[in-house]
This record gives C-alpha cells, structure tokens and sequence, in this order.
C-alpha cells in the first residue's frame, strides 16, 4: 500500500514581511560599503568574519535557538525568509551558515550543557565557524560505511583516517565528526558510529585543499594522524550516532538555499530581456518563474510543517529533488533564451559572466546534501513503493 505526501497549505506571517524589510536593508547598505557584489557570485571571499559578525549582531543567527544559549526565540518561518534573503543576494555567509543550519542543532538536542553553554552563543555572535565531517573516498552516499576511526584512550579519543568533500575546513573552527568507535553489527549495520566535536586546531589534524571545476577552493581533505579529542566532546550516545546524523541530515536538506544557488542568472536575465521582452523570451520566463514559485509554495510548506513539529521527511525530499534539478538546470535554460539578445543588450557581459561561472557550479548541485537517486530512494521508501 502507497503512503499518502501532505504539504500543508502554508503562508509566511505579517512578522515575516517587516524581516524581510530589514535584512534586505542590511544588505543594501553592506553592498554600498563594498562587502560584496550580489551580482558576481564566485568573486568576492564567501568566507567573512567581520559580515559573520555583523550578521550575529542582528539576532540573525540561531534566529530559533533558545534565549538562554545566545538564540532568539523566532520562528523557522522567519528564519527561512532571512536565508531566501542572503541567499538571493549571494551574501557572504559562509563563515555562520552551516552552525546557523545543522551543527547549532545538533549540539543543542545532544551536546553536554557546558559545551552547548560555551559553543552556541559564539555561534549566534558569528564567532564559530563549522564544517560537516561526514563523507569519506568509500562512504559518501552510504554514511555507515565510514571507516574513520576513534580509538578510546586513557586521555580522551584518537582519531585516524581520513574525511573528503569537507566544505571550508580550511576556514573552520570546529567539525561535527562521524567516527566508527565500534564495528557494525549482524543485526544493524548502522551501528558503532559516534559523533564528535573537533577542534579544528588539534594537534595531528591536516587539512589538504581540493580544488573545484570553477577554480575556487571550497572544499578539502582532512587527514587526522592520532587527532586527540577529549572525552566531554562526544556528543550523544556513543555507538548511536546513526540516529542523529539522520536528522541532521534534515536540517541540511530543508531550506530555500537548495533550488536558488543559481537563481542569479535568471534575475540577471529578466534586467537583460528588459520589461518588453519579445514573445518567445516572455514566454520561457514565464514558465520558470512559475516553476519556482511552485518550487517556494513546497519549500515554503514544508518549513511551516517543521514549525509545527511535524516531521516532512518525504516532502522535504522532494523539495530538495525537485530543487536541485531546477538550479542545475536553470543556467542551460537560461543560456537558450539568452540566445537571441542583442550583442549590445544592457548587461549582456555579466550575464555571460554568470553563465560561465554557474555552468561550471550546476554539477555538484545534485551531489551536495545527498545525491539525487539518494532523495528518490527515500521518496520511494516514504511513500510505500520500496
Ligand atoms: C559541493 C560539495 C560539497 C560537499 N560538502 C561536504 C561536506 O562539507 N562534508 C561532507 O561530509 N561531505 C560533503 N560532500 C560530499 C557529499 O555529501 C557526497 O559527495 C555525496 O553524499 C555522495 O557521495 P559520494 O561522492 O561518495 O558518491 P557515491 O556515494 O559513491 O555515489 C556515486 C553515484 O552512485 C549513486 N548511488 C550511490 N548509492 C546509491 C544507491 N543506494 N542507490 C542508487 N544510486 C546510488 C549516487 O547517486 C551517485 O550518482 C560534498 C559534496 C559536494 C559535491
């Protein structure tokens, strides 16, 4: 029997509109001071301490995380529109954003409260940057193969083997490391895995840069050579961490920064075609923007249902699919209707710019986060198929 998919018929709230007011007026005055350029994604340093800064002064970050740890008490809604915001102006959040989405979280529900009292105010102040410590060469999509060792010690944990993919390592203060503690069971192969925070500074950890199709060195191997980590810094139950890495997981894949990485190249189109654009060109835009509005509608129901405690697993995943092959998709479709305008037309040059930039990013669109046969998997499986 087939499971029934629900999105919730959900709107954004008044309170919204007043944020959304705000943070595009932070923004605007971040942008005259010369922080960034919102239209030359890949240009400017996404990594930036004294932005991450000002961001946390704003209450921006750990926007609904308890008061007592440094949060602000509002909504996932409220948060979801302060991320569509940074995100479309292709704002230097690097430094903030994965603590912001899933670590904070994380430590929260399982971290001891002398850490969480430590940690989590720094990262609202925009103080700690993490990264995600999860894939390795052999386990990337199958989490629970990771081979990565944490071997108890009268001091604490060393830690042996090696992390890939590792997103701005390099930048980072901390990683919510997967580690195997012990080995896999007959009757769960999910098991012996356990979380850690790391210290990126610890003695023994070595962090080598890979360097991506566009040229930008984003990510990183990290190699951990007896990495010694203290007791205190596991977090949750050890051997368990299957759970928790699994809804981790839900924080990463439930937002409006999975279908707009390269929705730049469509606002640059629009101000290219001009407000008279021919038939053929009025019609193709019409079409995506549709598509994305409907995309949004998703995204934003599903963060409405988070809201509510409920738990969208299955509609999460969808958004994230759906998603993700729109954005990849978008530069190609972009590029066609691109085709007819006139050598001369206003801002034709950064248009190609763009293009360039966001055809050599859409690849990884469908790999970040999980794969796109990963999410249909759990599509599948949540609806009864499998
Ligand atoms: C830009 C970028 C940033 C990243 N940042 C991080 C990070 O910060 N931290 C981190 O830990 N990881 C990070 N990753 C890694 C990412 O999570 C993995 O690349 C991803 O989970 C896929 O794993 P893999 O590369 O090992 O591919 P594999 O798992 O080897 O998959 C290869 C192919 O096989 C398919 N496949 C695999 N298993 C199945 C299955 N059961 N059913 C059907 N098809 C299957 C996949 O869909 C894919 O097409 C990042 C990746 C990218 C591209």
């Amino acid at each position: 029997m087939t499971a029934s998919l629900r999105f919730d018929q959900i709107r954004l709230p008044p309170e919204c509109e007043k944020l959304r007011q705000d943070v595009r007026a932070f923004i605007a005055r971040e942008v005259a001071a010369g922080t960034f350029d919102p239209h030359r994604p890949g240009h400017d340093e996404t990594h930036n301490a004294g932005f991450s800064r000002r961001v946390g002064a704003k209450g921006w970050i750990g926007m609904t995380w308890p008061k007592a740890y440094g949060g602000h008490e509002r909504s996932f809604l409220e948060r979801y529109v302060m991320t569509e915001e940074f995100r479309v102006a292709n704002a230097p959040v690097r430094l903030h954003f994965v603590a912001d989405r899933q670590s904070g979280p994380v430590l929260l529900k399982y971290a001891p409260e002398h850490i969480k009292m430590d940690i989590l105010p720094r990262i609202c102040r925009g103080e700690a940057c993490f990264v995600i410590g999860m894939s390795e060469p052999n386990s990337g999509s199958d989490l629970f193969a990771a081979k990565t060792r944490a071997t108890k010690t009268t001091h604490g944990w060393k830690i042996n083997g090696s992390k890939t993919w590792t997103s701005n390592a390099h930048n980072a203060d901390y990683m919510l490391g997967l580690f195997r503690t012990s080995p896999s069971t007959r009757e769960n192969r999910r098991h012996g895995l356990t979380q850690f925070l790391v210290d990126m500074k610890t003695p023994g950890i070595r962090v080598n840069p890979i360097y991506q199709m566009t040229g930008q060195h984003d990510f990183n191997e990290v190699v951990f050579d007896d990495a010694l980590i203290p007791d205190d810094h596991v977090i949750g139950e050890i051997d368990g961490a299957w759970k928790q890495a699994t809804s981790e997981l839900a924080y990463e894949r439930s937002g409006p920064e999975r279908f707009l990485e390269t929705f730049y190249v469509l606002v640059e189109l629009i101000r290219a075609l001009g407000e008279k654009p021919d038939l053929r060109s009025a019609e193709g835009l019409g079409r995506l923007v549709a598509q994305l509005h409907t995309l949004r509608r998703m995204s934003v129901s599903v963060n409405g249902m988070l809201q509510a405690g409920q738990e969208p697993v299955v509609e999460g995943s969808i958004v994230k699919d759906l998603g993700t092959v729109w954005e990849q998709k978008l530069p190609a479709r972009v590029r066609e209707l691109a085709a007819f305008l006139e050598q001369g037309a206003t801002n034709r040059t950064t248009l190609e710019e763009q293009l360039r930039f966001a055809t050599k990013l859409a690849p990884k669109l469908t790999i970040q986060g999980g794969t796109t046969e990963i999410l249909r998997g759990i599509i599948a499986r949540g609806l009864g198929l499998r």
